[in-house]
């Protein structure tokens, strides 16, 4: 059998996939994304989409229909012992969207899936388990898993966006460091019982941070530290968890989604080889606290894209593509080093310290100069 021949082979069709496919479609470009489910995973994890992700995701046309669905935060509330210790405004970070948008990653991915398809109804191939890859200096082959058949590919240039544990980043060879966390989490969504409206709540509390955001319909996301990964998590736990560090009361009956995890960084050592080049959580995973992972893979896209349309179009290409490793992975870093501090601040700590801790960050926040430097942090900016 002849094989496909395309410009640009994308495989994984999560977030960061789709997005890109979107960008290169636009610019004409002949795009395959390969994903190897046949169904989008209910499992929500992402919900924060930041100012600068917001603006690129406008150059494919999905800013507006995600602004139409989702929850502007425009500010966040640090809360403690029932009293309030800071507040952070998004108002003075961006002169477009100063707020962080939420919205299921469900529905993100929908939307980019839909703008795809818009473009070109075969870009996106389901039920595509890429297993190997070769590049061979001018082309590079992939073999996938159709229903039990392989299918080959051969594309000029490839993206490897098929997330954490990408297959096309170990078939490379390329090495990742890999940090594990002590710090574990038990997640969950529940109809919104608080008073809170679109802001932002982190409790400090002694036993560790509980975290929570508003979701569109009604819903609030919590995320508890806990104090290792529970193996069998209910959401009466989740919701008793809550009660004693917040006295918030969460109806256990209304949770729609519930998971315990722990957390890892790993950084690609690159993420260009030859023809290929990694983006999204392929090249990065970033700690969940702190929610910048999938911003981040979508500005690593953004970045890439028009590097592919000049290689496509015959034009010298090995000086940006250096710049885009080099950038990207100091992108990568400084998000990596942001949540690790999220997550410092959200261990359990004796009541005292919390105390006067709290009372530092309530100080340091009173001024005007340092409320605009963190929210910017926060916002990605
Ligand atoms: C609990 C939690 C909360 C989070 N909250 C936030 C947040 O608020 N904001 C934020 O920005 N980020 C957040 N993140 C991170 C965010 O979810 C990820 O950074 C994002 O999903 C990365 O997108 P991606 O497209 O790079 O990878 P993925 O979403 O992992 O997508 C990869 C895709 O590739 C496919 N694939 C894998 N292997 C193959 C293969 N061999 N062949 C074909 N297809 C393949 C997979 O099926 C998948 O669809 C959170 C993560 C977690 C776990």
């Amino acid at each position: 059998m002849v094989p496909d021949v395309h410009d640009v082979v994308i495989v994984g069709g999560g977030p960061v996939g789709l997005y890109l496919a979107a960008l290169l479609l636009q610019k004409g470009l002949d795009v395959r994304v390969l994903e190897q489910r046949t169904v989008r995973s209910g499992h929500s994890r992402a919900i924060g989409i930041h100012p600068p992700a917001l603006a690129a995701l406008e150059a494919v046309d999905a800013a507006e229909p995600l602004l139409r669905e989702g929850v502007r935060i425009c500010e966040g509330l640090a809360r403690s012992g029932g009293s309030t210790v800071a507040g952070l405004s998004f108002a003075r970070t961006s002169a477009t969207h100063p707020y962080v948008l939420s919205v299921p990653q469900l529905r993100t991915e929908s939307i980019l899936a839909r703008r795809v398809y818009e473009l070109d109804p075969s870009a996106l191939r389901y039920g595509e388990r890429v297993l190997d890859v070769h590049d061979d200096g001018d082309r590079v082959r992939l073999c996938a898993n159709v229903d039990g058949s392989r299918r080959e590919y051969t594309a000029r240039l490839v993206v490897a966006a098929d997330g954490a544990r990408s297959t096309v980043r170990d078939r490379l060879g390329i090495d990742a460091t890999l940090r594990n966390y002590p710090d574990t989490y038990l997640m969950g969504d529940f109809r919104d019982t608080t008073s809170d409206g679109p802001t932002a709540v982190l409790y400090l509390e002694p036993g560790g941070i509980v975290e929570s955001f508003p979701l569109p319909g009604g819903v609030r996301r919590w995320v508890v530290h806990t104090d290792a990964l529970l193996a069998d998590p209910s959401a009466e736990l989740l919701a008793a968890l809550i009660r004693r560090r917040t006295k918030v009361e969460v109806p256990p009956e209304s949770n729609t989604m519930l998971s315990a995890f722990s957390v890892r960084a790993r950084l690609a050592r690159r993420l260009v080889t030859g023809r290929v080049a990694l983006i999204g959580d392929a090249g990065h995973e970033i700690s969940p606290i702190g929610g910048q992972g999938m911003s981040l893979g979508w500005l690593d896209a953004a970045a890439l894209a028009p590097i592919l349309t000049a290689a496509v179009g015959g034009h010298p290409t090995a000086e940006a593509l250096r710049h885009f490793d080099l950038s990207r992975r100091r992108a990568a870093l400084i998000a990596v080093r942001q949540a690790h501090l999220n997550m410092v601040l959200g261990r359990p700590l004796a009541g005292p310290v919390l105390a006067a801790r709290n009372r530092m960050a309530g100080l340091a926040l009173g001024s005007a100069h340092l409320q605009d430097l963190v929210a910017r942090r926060f916002t990605m900016q």
